[in-house]
């Protein structure tokens, strides 16, 4: 069965940056997606397409077929005061929010900087500007079910989600 739209495809994965670090990985077959909906980055996703069951090959994305490219017109400088956390949760450089941007989508921001009262806050995706450097291994390839299909998503080992 080949990779195309409204298939439910299981993935392992390994993703490094340009120095090879790790960035992400999945090897226990936990990765598990609906092709076409655009649950995962373009790049990724073109690149499946027409792939079987136990095709392993390697992938170089750029970030306009990623996360895009890094947007310095995004970051904010902001005061402390602005967040309501307790003394147990002090902000800290690497700490993730969520928030909604001027258009209403949600965003996640990443506290960047901290200067005295002023925190830098980033609305980048955390590997914007990056180049991935994926390992794939097309583990499984089924046929989505109806739901699946009209939901746009997996439901993964039977779960229901809600809608
Ligand atoms: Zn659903």
């Amino acid at each position: 069965m080949k990779i195309e739209n409204n298939k439910a495809i299981t993935l392992n994965y390994t993703l490094k940056d340009d120095q090879g670090e790790i960035l992400d990985q999945s090897n226990n077959a936990s990765f598990i997606y609906l092709h076409g909906a655009q649950n995962i980055i373009p790049g990724l996703e073109d690149s499946l397409t027409g792939r079987v069951k136990d095709d392993k090959f390697d992938l170089v994305i750029k970030p306009e077929d990623a996360y895009g490219e890094y947007n310095s017109k995004i970051t904010q400088v902001v005061d402390r005061s602005m967040f309501d956390t307790d003394e147990a949760n002090e902000i800290q450089v690497g700490m993730q929010f969520q928030s909604q941007s001027e258009d209403g989508a949600m965003m996640i921001i990443t506290v960047s900087e901290i200067n005295g009262d002023k925190v830098t806050i980033d609305g980048n995706h955390p590997l914007a500007g990056i180049t991935l450097h994926y390992n794939v291994h097309v583990v499984d390839v089924r046929d989505a079910t109806e739901e699946e299909i009209s939901h746009g998503h997996i439901h993964a080992h039977g779960e229901s989600c809600g809608h």
